[in-house]
């Protein structure tokens, strides 16, 4: 059987770069963290209890420029800590993410307690940085800034489940593996990107993470 040809050639697995390695990180799956800051929570009227979703790994994107995504009239920027798990599956990387939500699709959903996948799940909806190799931050500023203007600002010490604590949970549900990712959480300030926009987003001591969107909205 296995010896069959395939039937057609399967797309490349997505990689990131490290920081002053010349390996790169192969992506196998993208699990998120949502409600893992209290103010974030707060600022979207939900409980501050950590809950679990995940997008495929074929949304990470490097690409510095973007197309606008389709379908929504309410894109949000959400910067959060990315934990890149190694042939162990324990960290052996970090980086910034975006965690790009069609906030409108995303509220549609959970309206009628439906999956999230339309809202979080789309092509690109995982913008991220350069990785460096080694333990993820456990503290230092985290923030995202749209044209020059900060919108988000936290502090990696007031994630709800730390790193360590992240994994041990997504451990009672899953097996981890080597190539997954962990977008950690955003903290408060999330809200609407338009065509056009520049994003940069940093945590500290991390490769910084910037990306446009261009001028046309397709949809
Ligand atoms: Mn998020």
């Amino acid at each position: 059987m296995t010896d069959t040809p395939l039937a057609f050639q399967p797309l490349p697995i997505p990689t990131v770069p490290i920081l002053d390695q010349l390996t790169r990180f192969p992506v196998g799956r993208i699990f998120c963290i949502g409600r893992n800051y209290a103010e974030h929570a707060k600022e979207m009227g939900s409980p501050a209890e950590p809950i679990f979703f995940m997008k495929p790994a074929g949304a990470v994107t490097l690409e510095p420029a973007l197309p606008f995504p389709p379908a929504t009239s309410d894109l949000h920027h959400e910067v959060e800590l990315v934990l890149a798990l190694g042939a162990d599956a324990r960290i052996m990387a970090s980086g910034v993410g975006v965690d790009l939500t069609r906030r409108d699709l995303q509220a549609r959903m959970k309206a009628k307690s439906a999956p999230w996948e339309i809202g979080k799940a789309f092509n690109q909806s995982a913008p991220i940085g350069t990785l460096r190799s080694g333990n993820a931050p456990n503290a230092g500023q985290i923030q995202l800034s749209v044209n020059g203007e900060q919108r988000q600002v936290g502090d990696l010490a007031d994630m709800i489940l730390s790193a360590d604590e992240i994994l041990d949970a997504l451990s009672r549900y899953f097996t981890l593996q080597p190539g997954d990712l962990i977008y950690t959480g955003t903290p408060a300030g999330v809200g609407p990107l338009q065509p056009g926009d520049q994003v940069s987003a940093s945590i500290a001591g991390l490769p910084s993470l910037d990306f446009s969107f261009s001028q046309d909205r397709d949809s």
